[in-house]
């Protein structure tokens, strides 16, 4: 039996093609309408017009990674991405006909469902997964067993001990709740990356938190205001009224994300609040229904003013694992948002990540009698640590605070350590979400303060420049034995 974890797009689809290549799988998940994968908006990047190319796909990823691409990894998903439209079409989903532009594509490759691709096509894959009778299990895996570098078993909180498992795929999200203002759900708290870790997986790219500038909450209900809107002409004011975006940059609302991010950010903390106006987009409400009823569903129209903020988007780091999926534990993949293959580098390229969890999902079962070979640590700094540990415990709102205080937007070596201290002799290995998320915290606040430079989504006030000596260079994280 094959167990996948998560139920977003990366473990729909590894379910869905593996049962199709003859494989008995069973998914488990927290919450089955859970994940970033059910709330994502704008699509999936592809190159599959006549006037584009994967090697142009490939050139845009690699200028916006920051000089952290792994170029091996790029090529193989800008390639595969053909095949992984083609299968969801095959399997009978229908993307509109349209491609649409994001930030730092220089083409139209944006395949999509109106505004609310993750929400079409997480429902169509749990249909799909439905009809072809695969279990979709509610529990919560809680640690691995390992034993001599193999995956034997592992424990969820209604099962317990499951042993049967040939192979475990761990799809179960990044961490970007993790910070006071997000885009994601709670789901999102690391859970996979924190057991794959204590159970001796390598992680690594921990710094790299993505934070879109373009979030809202209005009566409770977060929504992320994409990059589409922007692109179709929604502006940012300040509560004077002032459009400040080219102040920053010479691309005003169309900046890279990290640098509209930090604006917004800069704008807020100087007292100010930030609104997107949308007023001037044509024919908006057949372009961003979601949006629209959004706005309707708390009174507001097309003509409101909303407040926004940056929120933390997408983990670019997790287990460290190859392009198929393989971790460096026998046995136990991870895919999707939960891995780091070395796609996105320093900062990822809008609608990359389903992209990745896609074609990594379709393509599990073609690996899976293959020889094992782990990921590569050839380009990198190793770390092994020993990990700290203690039982008392803070509030998962606690963690939030800190680190977005601490390890958010802009960061700075004293405060990076002032997280750690207050992190270190707290629980990292009970298990718990909140310990789970201590121990994500530490990490990546320890990975952020050994990266003495800023690049890509990683940016520090007192090395507020790219450092060439870090130039395709990454952190690696495992734990040193016997540090419980
Ligand atoms: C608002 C928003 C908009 C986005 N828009 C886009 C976009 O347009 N294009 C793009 O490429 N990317 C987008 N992203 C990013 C993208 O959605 C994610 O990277 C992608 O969906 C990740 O898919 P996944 O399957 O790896 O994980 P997820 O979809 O996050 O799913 C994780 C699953 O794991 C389960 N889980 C977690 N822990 C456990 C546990 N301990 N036990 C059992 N189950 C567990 C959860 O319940 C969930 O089902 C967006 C993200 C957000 C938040």
């Amino acid at each position: 039996m094959i167990y996948v974890i998560g139920d977003g797009i990366a473990g729909l689809t590894a379910a869905i093609s593996l049962k199709l290549h003859g494989y008995d799988t069973v998914v488990i998940t927290k919450d089955v309408y859970g994940g970033s994968s059910y709330v994502s908006k704008g699509g999936i990047a592809a190159a599959l017009s006549s006037d584009d190319s994967p090697e142009l796909h490939a050139e845009d990823t690699v200028r916006v990674g920051d000089g952290l691409c792994d170029v091996n990894a790029v090529n193989y998903f800008v390639k595969e991405a053909s095949y992984a439209i083609d299968t969801l079409v095959k399997w009978g989903f229908r993307f509109d006909e349209d491609l649409r532009l994001e930030g730092g594509h220089s083409r139209r490759r944006i395949h999509h469902k109106t505004d609310e691709t993750g929400r079409e096509l997480t429902s169509f894959l749990l249909k799909k997964a439905g009809d072809l009778g695969i279990s979709i299990v509610k529990d919560r895996v809680l640690s691995l067993i390992v034993r001599d570098g193999k995956l034997r078993s592992f424990i969820t909180e209604s099962r317990g001990l499951v042993g049967d498992a040939d192979a475990l795929v761990l799809a179960t999200g990044g961490y970007a709740y993790l910070w006071q203002y997000s885009s994601n759900p709670p789901t999102n708290m690391g859970d996979g990356i924190a057991m794959a870790f204590r159970a001796g997986a390598l992680v690594s790219d921990l710094e790299f938190v993505q934070f879109h500038p373009t979030v809202t909450m209005i009566n409770g209900e977060t929504m992320l205001l994409s990059e589409t809107l922007r692109g179709e002409g929604a502006i940012l004011i300040d509560n004077n009224g002032v459009r400040f975006t080219f102040n920053y940059h010479k691309d005003g609302e169309l900046a890279p994300r990290d640098v509209l991010a930090r604006a917004v950010y800069t704008e807020i903390m100087k007292g100010r609040k930030v609104y997107m106006v949308f007023s001037n987009i044509k024919d908006f409400e057949r372009k961003f229904p979601g949006v629209n009823k959004f706005l309707r569903r708390h009174g507001l129209s097309i003509n409101s003013k909303i407040p926004v903020f940056p929120g933390a988007h997408f983990t670019i780091g997790g287990i460290r694992t190859n392009v198929k999926g393989e971790t460096n534990i026998v046995d136990l993949y991870a895919i999707g948002e939960v891995s780091d293959t070395g796609f996105h580098g320093a900062n990822r390229l809008a609608s990359n990540s389903l992209l990745e969890a896609l074609v990594m999902g379709i393509n599990l079962p073609n690996y899976v009698n293959e020889p094992w070979e782990g990921p590569s640590t050839s380009d990198g700094k190793l770390i092994n640590l020993k990990v700290p540990n203690g039982s008392s415990s803070l509030s998962i709102d606690e963690i939030r605070r800190i680190n977005w205080e601490l390890i958010g937007i802009v960061r700075h070596g004293e405060g990076l350590q002032r997280a750690m201290r207050m992190y270190a002799y707290h629980d990292m290995y009970s298990g718990t979400e909140e310990s789970n998320a201590i121990l994500l915290s530490y990490l990546t606040a320890l990975s952020a303060l050994i990266r003495e430079e800023s690049r890509g989504v990683h940016y520090r006030n007192d090395y507020p420049n790219r450092d060439s000596r870090w130039e395709n260079k990454r952190i690696y994280l495992s734990l040193a034995p016997h540090s419980s």
